[in-house]
């Protein structure tokens, strides 16, 4: 059994404009405009890593999404049950967002899918909405705290 608060989460960043950035290995990639959606998974717990993807400054560029996080605006977390895997999570939100995967293998460093970011065709609005027709529990930000120095020890 995988604990409680193991499970997969989903979080929904927005670019006004577009960005070109060196993400990690995968090099310089622009992103156009608009909403885009993340899917992780956290068997440690979903609201610690919903926190650290949350919070801008103070942490190290681990993840592929870290890049993007640290130029796009915040749009909301939502917390989803573990049935079947972040992969085919998303998949499904890659259909309820009106997307696909892109860039390829974004944050997939641990599976042969093609990739857990999607780039939305649905404002990050209506993303979220899609998002939450899937099932997924929107993570109140308050339950966390986003901004203390203590997310750096942590992490
Ligand atoms: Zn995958």
């Amino acid at each position: 059994m995988k604990s409680a608060s193991g499970g997969l989460y989903v979080v929904v960043l927005s670019l006004r404009r577009a960005v070109a950035l060196r993400v990690g290995a995968m090099g310089r990639i622009v992103f156009a405009p608009g909403a885009y959606v993340y899917v992780g998974s956290a068997a440690g717990g979903v609201e610690r890593r919903v926190a650290r993807h949350k919070a801008v400054s103070g942490k190290k560029l681990r993840w592929h999404i870290d890049y993007l996080r640290a130029r796009a605006s915040w749009v909301g977390a939502l917390m989803f049950p573990n049935d079947g895997g972040e992969c085919l999570l998303a998949q499904k939100a890659a259909g309820a967002v009106g997307g696909a995967a892109w860039p390829a293998r974004f944050g997939a460093s641990d599976c042969r899918c093609e990739g857990h970011l999607i780039a939305a065709e649905a404002t990050p609005d209506k993303a979220m909405t899609a998002l939450m027709a899937m099932g997924g529990a929107m993570l109140a930000p308050g339950k966390t705290d986003f901004t203390s120095g203590g997310l750096r020890r942590q992490w």
